[in-house]
């Protein structure tokens, strides 16, 4: 390899062309000298790199190459063999997550490294190992994400409860009832507090667990009312004005207008429970016949969907992506390139569509179609 160092006990540098020249070089002999007093010396050796430099020492020639190649060959294998003991596990956030590290591209960086080889002479054979093992490699992907797909499946008890509970978060009723409940109790003055969770959320997000680990109705509604009484069992009635009309308990058989407020109060946490838990009740039940037979287009920003608090939303993965385009964010300089978010149209059911509009993650936004799209019909 060509190497050279400025001085007989200096470092060695390998030069570069032009604007990527080593700064050291650089300013003995400029960024457009061509005719630098390189040296060669052997590949095997000890050698005091330039820390600019070290980093570029390579094999020169198709030897460089094929060992590039080679390194991105047993890295791929090392990538793939994973996936394969993986696949069978998977659900569409793994999936999703697999998809976009893929080493195989796009672009696929194979055919540039391998023009190297081209012509070289003595090295076709090498060439022709290298493309026919990252063919295979690609194959064995192929096939590992099939079975990825098959094992993700269809939607879930989580994904079509955590839809009904993003669904019913997102109905102005609910949020009003949740308000006022919390209301209630802050008083007309109250200041957010911001280092506790959002009741309402809280309180669906325990509905959530619940429900999702065997669909027992009865279990997740009284783990929803356990959650809003631990919060305000305690919790004084700070405004009176915000109590139903007309009141829910009778005036009589109270000693004062406090504990009558206190017992108002509890029995307007239990209706407004009662009535979200039948809100989500009919949600999931509705997840059932709904978009079954009919699909939206749906414009999603921030694909592909690989954030842990995305899981239940992560099945979107699995409809056919129509278009795609860079967000391009002026307040953010220089993303990596597989960590830039992307716009995409997807075509979905109307379930997922749904969905998709009314979950709150940080990262994703969407927008459905208004357009109902038959299954099979116009798919291009
Ligand atoms: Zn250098």
């Amino acid at each position: 390899m060509d190497v050279l160092r400025t001085s007989a006990k200096g470092k060695w540098h390998v030069p570069g062309p032009d604007a990527d020249r080593c700064p050291y070089v650089a300013r003995v002999y400029g960024y457009h000298r061509t005719d630098l007093p390189t040296q060669p010396v052997p590949v095997l050796g000890e050698y005091d790199w330039c820390s600019h430099c070290i980093h570029r020492v390579g094999l020169p020639g198709p030897a460089g190459a094929f060992y590039t190649v080679a390194g991105l060959i047993v890295a791929a294998a090392g990538w793939v063999t994973a996936l394969e003991e993986q696949a069978p596990g998977m659900d569409w956030l793994d999936v999703a997550r697999w998809t976009c590290r893929t080493p195989f591209g796009s672009p696929d960086p194979m055919p540039d490294l391998l023009t190297g080889l081209a012509g070289a002479r003595g090295w076709a054979r090498h060439r022709h190992t290298a493309q026919g093992l990252w063919h295979a490699l690609r194959q064995r992907t192929d096939t590992a994400l099939t079975l990825a797909r098959q094992a993700a499946g269809p939607p879930g008890l989580r994904v079509v409860a955590a839809r009904a509970r993003d669904l019913v978060a997102r109905d102005p009723q609910t949020q009003a009832e949740t308000a006022t409940l919390h209301a209630i109790a802050a008083g007309p003055f109250a200041i957010r507090d911001w280092t506790r969770p959002d009741p309402g959320s809280m309180a669906l997000d325990v509905w959530l667990t619940a429900i999702a680990q065997d669909g027992d109705a009865e279990a997740a509604y009284t783990a929803m009312l356990t959650a809003v009484e631990q919060r305000y069992q305690h919790a004084p009635v700070r405004d009176v004005s915000l109590l139903p009309q007309p009141a829910l308990t009778p005036p009589a058989d109270h000693d004062s207008p406090a504990a009558w407020a206190a017992d108002e109060y509890k029995a307007l946490r239990r209706l407004v429970v009662d009535q979200r838990s039948s809100r989500l009740d009919d949600a999931l039940a509705q997840a059932q016949t709904t978009g079954t037979d009919t699909e939206r287009l749906l414009l999603l920003s921030g694909w592909p969907i690989t954030a842990s608090t995305e899981r239940e939303i992560a099945y979107l993965t699995q409809y056919p992506v129509l278009d795609r385009a860079v967000v391009a964010d002026p307040g953010t300089s220089f993303p990596a390139l597989r960590e830039i978010p992307w716009v995409v149209v997807l075509r979905v059911p109307e379930f997922a569509a749904e969905h998709a509009t009314a979950q709150r993650s940080e990262h994703l936004r969407a927008r459905a179609g208004t357009t109902i799209l038959h299954p099979g019909v116009a798919r291009h």
